[in-house]
């Protein structure tokens, strides 16, 4: 890269301090930097004491052998103790750890005492079923608790989870069970999904037709939507409603080492295979635990706390399941789709539950903001009090709506920067600290350590851009991509020597703060200039007409790439009309916001972006459309027809200067 890498272009002024009744009673202060920075490690053991550990540990970290990492390597701990067991006995029995919204409407409160019991006797299933500590058990449900207490089960006796997306296929199941080989997997008959029940049963039957699976020897099938006519192979599938109802509703936890693995994921696939990451079970369960109580300012008597990620995602794993429940929180788990029946839901959800706390994608942003302002505004939202992004880089605009609109311009919001293999949030605000800039993730959080380097691994100055890495050991990184430590070395610690190499472009601006802008992979490169499609797609998200836009760059005779924007317009605004002015229309302003070099050749607005399952824009299959190439691997993809879609638009004569 050159040493204009990734210029930092767009220039955002807006600045939001802190609520100062939220700092004052902050769970965590300014300090907090101070003591990490004092002693990073006598930080790190701190926050391990958040923990209930049979075996406290004495030793912290131990990276004598590089890029293998242990943490709390001497300690033992039973991870489901600690998310549930712990606050029964400790007089919170009666504290609801979920209210469960299903999508046609049905509910469901579990207490921690309900949770108890029956994390109590699905481990009792599974063990039953022949799961000993070590066995890996595929996880492909819906968002329903069963799918909660199912992790929590796993976890109880030490069998490593792989939690499986519910959209995804037979294929891509079968090669994740495979790759993990997987002894067992709990699913359920359907789940319900934009209005109909929508079958999963099926597609484990297909899966487990596949090479490769052949070591699974049941299946629990949870009943959620009641289809008849169901496939059943007799003494392979076993109903959870036959199993895990008659079995004792005490269990003895067993501690396990800290370095015990706890589950394997599979990354959400946006750049190409998914790769299966390894977490273990102490430093993990402190990093999510502190950070969920750091980021979130969680105060588990009185906050209700909603993560509308599916439990398929790690930001499920660690903000749904994992951190608020170490924490003792009382949560939402929402089933459906935020426009199931209507587009207000996620409001109606808040309203009813009285949600205090709302983690949510940018994505899921984008879209409500593209139905309307009006449609929030029916709903009482007041009960919000901290709102969180996590997934893709937020756009100011997106950011700012989200505060006015969702948080009566008074919320803060935190954008949470992290990913599978880190397990936890890495870079972040404080809500009750930072004075936040929106669109920037700003700050490494206390005890983590990160910056931004050039191609030679150079540590840039502030005001320059360049690439994310992370400088030390953190308490729930990845601990290996599951059997494969040469691709684990190769992908993340070969780039830069001793260094974390996350694939994200980042830039530090005049104060230091870090601004995310976009994978690597999808910088682009006009006239000798390196531009990140995040700003390209801030500065046409920050017109009025536009709600979303996904920016790439095509190979171009003249420019090397020619940048290529897909928009989708915001509600009531019209698209067939003048389609031409407005696209001048927003070439200019790009070229205003960030300067000529960044016009975009051509501009397509389009209904629909290609997204991944959780919902991040996949810019490589527009590359491929923007260059009239055959579409690369789509089996992420939520809805392939989008690209056709697209592919149709394409051949508009591309405007010129
Ligand atoms: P794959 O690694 O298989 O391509 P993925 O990277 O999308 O998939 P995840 O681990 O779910 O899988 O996502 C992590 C990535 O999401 C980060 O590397 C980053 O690109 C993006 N991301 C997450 N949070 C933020 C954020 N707050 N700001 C900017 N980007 C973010
Ligand atoms: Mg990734």
């Amino acid at each position: 890269m050159s040493n204009e890498s990734l210029a930092s272009l767009l220039k955002e002024e807006r600045r939001f301090a802190p609520p100062a009744a939220l700092a004052a009673e902050a769970n965590v202060t300014a300090e907090a930097y101070e003591q990490a920075r004092a002693d990073r490690l006598g930080f790190w053991a701190t926050q391990a004491r958040r923990l209930s550990w049979e075996t406290e540990p004495t030793q912290v970290l131990d990276w004598s052998d590089p890029p293998f990492a242990k943490w709390f390597a001497d300690g033992r701990l039973n991870v489901a103790y600690n998310c549930v067991d712990r606050h029964v006995e400790n007089g919170h029995g009666d504290r609801v750890a979920l209210h469960f919204e299903g999508e046609p409407g049905d509910t469901r409160s579990l207490t921690y005492a309900d949770l108890q019991r029956e994390v109590s006797k699905a481990a009792h299933a599974l063990t039953e079923l022949g799961v000993q500590a070590g066995d890996r058990v595929a996880i492909y449900l819906p968002m329903i608790p069963e799918a909660v207490v199912s992790m929590l089960a796993c976890a109880r006796i030490g069998a490593p989870h792989s939690v499986v997306f519910g959209g995804f296929s037979a294929d891509a199941l079968a090669t994740r069970i495979h790759d993990a080989d997987a002894r067992v997997v709990i699913t359920a008959d359907g789940g319900y999904r934009r209005g109909k029940p929508s079958p999963l049963k099926p597609a484990v039957d297909e899966a487990l037709t596949r090479p490769g699976t052949e070591n699974v020897r049941s299946v629990l099938v949870v009943r959620r939507t009641g289809q008849e006519d169901l496939a059943w192979t007799e003494g392979r599938d076993v109903w959870w409603h036959d199993l895990v109802d008659r079995q004792p509703e005490q269990h003895t936890p067993q501690a396990f080492d800290a370095e015990h693995p706890l589950f394997i994921l599979y990354t959400s696939g946006t750049t190409g295979k998914p790769k299966g990451i390894l977490h273990t079970t102490g430093g993990y369960l402190t990093q999510t635990s502190y950070t969920h109580h750091a980021v979130f300012d969680l105060k588990p008597e009185s906050d209700v706390f909603w993560c509308t990620a599916d439990v398929g995602w790690v930001t499920g794993h660690s903000y749904i399941v994992y951190g608020p429940l170490s924490n003792g929180a009382t949560e939402v788990l929402y089933e459906g789709t935020p426009d199931t029946p209507h587009q207000g839901r996620w409001w109606e959800i808040v309203q009813k539950y009285g949600v205090t706390i709302l983690y949510t994608a940018p994505t899921a942003i984008r879209a409500a903001m593209k139905w309307g302002d009006d449609i929030p505004a029916k709903f009482d939202l007041s009960s919000l009090r901290v709102l969180g992004s996590v997934g893709e880089p937020i756009n100011p605009e997106a950011w700012v709506w989200y505060r006015k609109h969702i948080g009566a311009d008074a919320t803060p919001v935190v954008d949470t920067w992290w990913q599978t293999e880190t397990g936890s949030i890495m870079i972040s605000p404080l809500p009750g600290v930072t004075e936040a800039k929106p669109g920037s993730a700003q700050v490494p959080l206390p005890g983590i350590a990160a910056t931004v380097v050039d191609d030679e691994g150079n540590e840039v100055p502030d005001g320059a851009g360049g690439y994310l890495v992370l400088t030390e050991p953190w308490p729930s990184m990845l601990r290996t991509i599951w059997g494969d430590d040469q691709r684990y070395r190769d992908t993340y610690w070969s780039r830069f020597a001793g260094r974390y190499f996350a694939g994200d472009g980042a830039k530090k601006d005049e104060d230091g703060d870090i601004w995310l802008l976009g994978r690597v992979d999808d910088v682009m490169l006009v006239s000798g200039h390196n531009i990140s499609t995040t700003e390209v797609e801030s500065a046409l998200v920050s017109h009025p007409k536009v709600a979303e836009a996904a920016v790439v760059g095509a190979k171009d005779p003249q420019t090397t790439q020619a940048i290529c924007a897909f928009v989708i317009l915001r509600g009531g605004q019209e698209q067939g009309a003048d389609e031409a002015g407005l696209v001048e229309e927003l070439r200019a302003h790009v070229a205003k916001q960030l300067g000529p070099i960044a016009k975009p050749k051509r501009i397509l607005p389009v209904s629909e972006l290609p997204k991944t399952r959780s919902g991040k824009i996949m810019r490589r299959l527009l590359r491929d459309v923007a260059e009239n190439r055959a579409l690369g691997d789509v089996t992420t993809l939520t809805d392939a027809s989008v690209m056709d879609l697209i592919q149709a638009k394409l051949p508009a004569a591309p405007s010129e200067d």
